[in-house]
């Protein structure tokens, strides 16, 4: 008997599948859509199953209304990818799809490229000798054209064929226009290395012959400083691959995908590439992740949701800059695009290399311990010498706008030979605080257990936690004194105070308040390149993904913010930071210069950073997370909980952590900590508290979690309470 029950997932917050009839002439398949009733409504979900057998009685299904594809959307090993991801993350399966899937996908469009306009010879065209038309020669080029085949109008056009010609002929009835799409052709004939390439060093050699060495599954770290030659060797195990006409996955940072990074690649080869990353619109999206299935793109580079395109033939992931934070998903399905593209590449069987200046404690963790093969290029490839360093100590310093007396001369030394200097401060707008002289009230936002932040510029008070903004007030809140002054230094205040400091040269600010407007940022960097600017100012925008070779001071203002964090990653984020811009500065007739600015000079992480380098802290710090019980030694999940009332979510959380507790796979390894409030304890008007777990293994932490999960649903409390899980969570607020 033939299954005429379809099992289905749907974008729908609930951990369960829905049985529909299939009716005769349906033929719906596992992993494509259908289009199901949802109650009133419709909903687009994705056949997990097909059987002949439900927990319903058959009279009460409804039938599938529309079989929305004939094939499964994802190749098989995407496919189970997606669903482990569903249940790694604890996060609905339906939801999990839906979110893997371009927009116009979820909204029910054809898995297809759209139709094109095409022009044909119509039957007297065929006919109709040349020679009729000599006083015409374009109509003679457009009928010689088509005899080979239909041509869409662009392709026309292409030709110099004027949409005038294509009406005169088809006027006569010799050509007709068609909707059709255009064949689907592989690019392999086409393909070719179309640059030269410079010779390796040794490392470089080394590390592509690793790889290439074993075309089956591995993870490799390619570890290697800002110009050490990293994208060289992407480009040349890229090579081979696209050479036997299979494709490449090139995952990079949010900030990463700029025109420069594009470029390299479309150089080399001649091989169509497509990006993906959040400025495409729905039809752009649609029709780069279709020219992945389809095999119509060889190379597809794009930021953390590319990840989840389907390939016909992949044959390599790259994932550039692994350490970065925005490969987290932080909301909805919580993943993380580095470790989902480890998982993909062995179900895959292919190659998968994570590269880094600053590689993840856990992925050096991964490499230190053998899993993965750690390839390391030690060399700046092309001439440019690594920077200088050192710390200022500001204790007891007379700060100006966050910038001590040293620094500044320093500055101005650097400025006056003609050069660049950057200086980051991780504080944007004026001034993150408003104080009361008289009486020493705090301008606090009423939705949120947090200050507001003064920004000059708009004269107003926003809150960096919520959208809440107003207009900058005259009276204290608490006295009525109109001695209101900011405290601390932002970007803006900054900016301000070093037009002061050094009226004769320019300065630019990046941050996410001067770089709202599309492609500002871009405007700024090239004007930064072409010496426009001359003091640069950012957050850690400004570090990724540019090379700036006129600077050669950068300053980190503020370092003692992260070294006394309470995020147990804030001092590997800092290291991070610091090497990458202490990378991006300088060049081989300017060797740059980075100085810290602390209270602390004799930390121990500062010191080993900077006198023995990022291994060495590393090394350093994954002791102290040994020491700490910390990941990579343990692993977490996070378990936020939020609503109007403090003491409901208090009391919500104290009973799911009875029920990990009492969980029967719970163990003395295992850890409840909490309920805390959470560092930001009020945001927009709730109440945050938050539950850590942590666990051994990542198996004890999916078991613990997926045998608490359906019992914390049916708490009562649990539908009053906008609550989530985040596995693995990079940031504990
Ligand atoms: P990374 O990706 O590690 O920052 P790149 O691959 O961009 O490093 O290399 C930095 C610069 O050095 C680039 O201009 C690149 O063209 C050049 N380069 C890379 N490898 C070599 C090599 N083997 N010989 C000469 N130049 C090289
Ligand atoms: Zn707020
Ligand atoms: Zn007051």
């Amino acid at each position: 008997m033939t299954p005429n029950i379809a099992r289905v997932a749907l974008p729908v917050p609930l951990d369960k599948q829905f049985d529909y009839l299939v009716k005769p002439g349906q033929q719906p398949v596992v992993g494509g859509r259908v289009k199901v009733p949802f109650g009133r409504q419709q909903l687009v979900g994705i056949v997990m199953a097909l059987t002949d057998t439900s927990d319903f009685a058959i009279n009460q299904l409804k039938p599938i209304h529309t079989v929305l594809d004939s094939a499964p959307l994802w190749e098989p090993s995407l496919f189970k990818l997606l669903t482990w991801a569903s249940q790694y993350y604890q996060y609905p399966l339906g939801d999990s799809l839906a979110n893997a899937m371009p927009a116009l996908l979820r909204k029910g469009r054809e898995a297809a490229p759209s139709a094109l306009k095409m022009w044909q010879l119509t039957e007297s065209g065929h006919n109709q000798p040349l020679t009729t038309l000599k006083r015409a020669p374009r109509q003679v080029q457009a009928l010689t054209m088509l005899r080979q085949g239909a041509l869409s109008h662009e392709a026309m056009l292409a030709e110099e064929v004027s949409s005038a010609t294509l009406k005169a002929l088809a006027d006569k009835g010799w050509i007709e226009a068609i909707e059709q799409t255009p064949a689907l052709r592989h690019w392999l004939s086409q393909f070719a290395v179309t640059e030269e390439k410079p010779r390796l060093n040794e490392e470089q050699a080394l590390a592509i012959a690793s790889v290439n060495a074993n075309p089956d599954f591995g993870c490799y770290l390619l570890e290697g400083v800002t110009g050490s030659g990293k994208t060289e060797v992407y480009l040349n195990l890229l090579e081979p691959v696209l050479a036997a006409g299979k494709q490449a996955l090139i995952l990079v940072p949010e900030i990463g995908l700029t025109p420069q990074t594009i470029n390299r690649f479309r150089r080399r080869f001649n091989v169509p590439l497509e990006t993906i990353h959040s400025g495409l619109n729905d039809t752009e999206r649609l029709s780069a992740w279709l020219a992945g299935r389809d095999n119509q793109a060889g190379i597809i580079i794009g930021t953390r949701s590319a990840l989840f395109t389907p390939f016909a033939n992949l044959g390599i992931i790259i994932v550039d800059e692994e350490h970065d934070a925005s490969y987290k998903q932080q909301d909805s399905l919580r993943y993380h695009a580095r470790d989902l593209a480890v998982m993909r590449a062995s179900q895959a069987n292919i190659p998968v290399v994570l590269g880094s200046a600053t590689p993840a404690l856990e992925t050096l963790h991964n490499a230190k311990s053998g899993k993965y093969h750690h390839l390391i290029l030690s060399r700046r490839a092309g001439s440019a010498q690594a920077a200088r360093h050192g710390v200022l100590d500001v204790k007891g310093q007379f700060l100006e706008a966050g910038l001590s007396a040293p620094l500044i001369a320093r500055m101005r030394q650097h400025l006056e030979a003609g050069n660049q200097v950057m200086l980051f401060l991780n504080r944007r707008g004026f001034a993150p605080a408003v104080i009361c002289h008289d009486c020493g009230w705090l301008a606090e936002c009423q939705r949120c257990d947090a200050y507001y932040t003064f920004h000059q510029q708009s004269g107003e008070l926003r809150c960096h936690h919520c959208a809440t903004q107003r207009p900058m007030m005259h009276h204290c809140g608490q006295c009525g004194s109109t001695q209101l002054n900011a405290v601390g230094v932002g970007t803006e205040q900054l900016e301000q105070q070093l037009e002061t400091l050094f009226p004769t040269f320019k300065t630019v600010r990046i941050d996410r308040d001067s770089t709202r407007r599309k492609g500002s940022l871009e405007n700024y960097l090239e004007a930064i390149r072409n010496n426009e600017y001359q003091i640069l100012i950012g957050t850690q925008m400004l570090a990724k993904g540019h090379h700036f070779p006129d600077v050669t001071l950068v300053a980190l203002l503020d370092v003692d913010s992260a070294l006394f964090s309470n995020d147990f990653r804030a001092s590997e984020r800092l290291a991070q930071l610091f090497i990458q811009v202490a990378g991006r500065a300088g060049r081989a007739s300017k060797p740059g210069e980075v100085v810290l600015q602390t209270h602390h000079p004799e930390h121990a992480l500062l010191q080993s950073l900077l006198y023995r380098g990022y291994d060495h802290f590393a090394a350093e710090a994954l002791n102290e997370r040994k020491q700490a019980w910390l990941p990579p030694f343990t692993y977490l999940a996070l378990l936020r909980a939020e609503a109007n009332q403090s003491e409901l979510v208090e009391q919500f959380l104290q009973q799911v952590r009875g029920i990990f507790e009492t969980s029967p796979v719970a163990s003395q390894d295992t850890q409840v900590m909490g309920p805390n409030p959470a560092p930001l304890a009020r945001r927009a008007g709730r109440y945050r508290w938050q539950l850590l777990l942590q666990a051994p293994s990542r198996r004890a932490l999916q078991q613990w979690l997926s045998v608490a999960k359906p019992a914390i649903a049916l708490l009562p409390l649990a539908k009053k309470i906008r609550w989530s899980i985040d596995v693995e969570p990079q940031d504990l607020t």
